[in-house]
């Protein structure tokens, strides 16, 4: 009872604190919590609006100043994670002392439920826009220097046009591009550059606005969100990723966590759907990796495949998963991921619960 009663209270609220020296100001976050990285904090300055939030399992803590002088635009942020504090190191504009940090704006000092935090945006830079399939483009948005954001794995963000003096707001899954490393230069400006696969709806409300963007031109983009974790990667040994067309782009970014730190893994197995081969994302990446990395395998599923398709057919079944779905090992820690439209994502779940899948075995993306 006194274990339900903390959970219902939540983390114990952080604290905060600042000092100057004569050209910075550095505010500093007191999390009182030790699995803080640079995912866990978001900070955003717009004028002389300074805004950290903190986030903390289910819960934000957020720091809120109308700042008493100005500060440039870019900044600093560093973590210490062995004892949870957070660094945030401001230019100042002019080399007076501050008397006072500034004064409070909306929720400051404050920790709150993260579903009640609503989405906060900033303006980011369209920077390159390139065709993968012949309808799907790989999208690059630039954060401004006033902003730190880093999505975690599995998490969407929220994209925000006015269209025709309405804004209308859709959720993206941000891609790593590690898929494409071995054609592209290293990426500069570290953690700057948000990657995003996204299919263009011709009849579509938000899409064909997005592709009519002119490189430079901007775009809103919000605070992540979703609920997936990396604690249930610990100490699993069979991955499997379930996804129907561009369900595909949480996987991206699990492959590369996946194949990369979690030594005990023996099978990465992706099982991809789509209607024909021209739809297929980075197909030739995928079974490139599949070359190289001998612990992952990948099998596309074709819906409406031409007559030379020798590959699998169909939507998604029980014969295709049962076959596809085997432990490494009896009694092997497995995780199927699975993501798509949400009738392949409904109908994927039955099957698995029919295939004696337990919830805690199965993660599925949805809104
Ligand atoms: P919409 O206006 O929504 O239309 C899409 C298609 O459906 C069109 O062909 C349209 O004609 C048809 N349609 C619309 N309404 C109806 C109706 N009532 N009946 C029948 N057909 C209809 N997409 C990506 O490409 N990449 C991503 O990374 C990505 N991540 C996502 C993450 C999450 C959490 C979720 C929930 C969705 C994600 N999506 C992603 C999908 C994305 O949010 C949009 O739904 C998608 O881009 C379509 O938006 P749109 O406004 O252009 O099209
Ligand atoms: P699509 O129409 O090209 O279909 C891809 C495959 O999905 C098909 O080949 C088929 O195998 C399967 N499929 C489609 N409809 C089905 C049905 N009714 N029943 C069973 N299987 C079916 O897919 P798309 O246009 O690329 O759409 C991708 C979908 O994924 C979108 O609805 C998007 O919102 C969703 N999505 C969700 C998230 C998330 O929730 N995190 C992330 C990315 C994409």
């Amino acid at each position: 009872q006194v274990s339900d009663a903390l959970a219902k209270e939540g983390p114990s609220s952080p604290s905060y604190d600042w000092f100057q020296t004569d050209s910075l100001v550095t505010i500093v976050i007191y999390t009182k919590q030790k699995d803080i990285n640079l995912d866990s904090i978001i900070v955003d300055h717009q004028d002389n609006s300074f805004r950290a939030e903190t986030v903390i399992k289910d819960y934000s803590y957020i720091m809120h100043v109308g700042l008493s002088h100005e500060v440039e635009e870019d900044f600093s942020v560093r973590v210490v994670e062995n004892v949870g504090k957070i660094e945030i190191v401001l230019k100042k504009k002019e080399t007076t002392s501050w008397k006072r940090l500034g004064h409070p704006l909306e929720n400051h000092n404050s920790l709150i439920p993260r579903k009640d935090t609503g989405l906060y945006y900033r303006k980011c830079q369209l920077i390159s826009k390139e065709g993968v399939t012949h309808d799907t483009k790989l999208f690059c948005l630039m954060l401004p220097p006033s902003a730190h954001l880093q999505v975690p794995i599995g998490q969407h963000v929220y994209l925000k046009l006015t269209i025709t003096g309405t804004e209308i707001v859709k959720p993206y899954t941000p891609v790593s591009d590690f898929l494409l490393s071995e054609f592209k230069e290293p990426v500069l400006l570290n953690n700057k550059y948000i990657y995003f696969l996204i299919k263009i709806y011709p009849d579509g409300l938000f899409t064909p606005e997005l592709d009519h963007l002119q490189i430079g031109d901007s775009v809103s983009l919000s605070n992540p969100e979703g609920n997936f974790k990396t604690s249930q990667f610990q100490e699993l040994e069979d991955l499997f990723l379930l996804a129907a067309g561009t369900g595909f782009t949480p996987m991206v970014k699990i492959l590369n966590y996946a194949l990369t730190n979690k030594p005990s893994l023996r099978k990465v197995k992706l099982m991809f759907f789509n209607k024909t081969e021209d739809d297929i994302i980075w197909r030739s990446q995928l079974e490139k990796l599949a070359f190289k990395d001998k612990r992952f395998d990948v099998e596309f599923v074709l819906s409406a495949p031409t007559s030379e398709w020798n590959g699998k057919r169909g939507h998604i079944s029980p014969a295709l998963l049962s076959e596809f779905l085997k432990r490494s090992l009896d009694k092997s820690k497995v995780l199927i991921c699975i993501c798509g439209p949400t009738p392949f994502t409904e109908q994927g779940i039955r099957l698995l619960h029919e295939l004696n899948f337990s919830k805690d075995e199965i993660h599925s993306f949805t809104a």
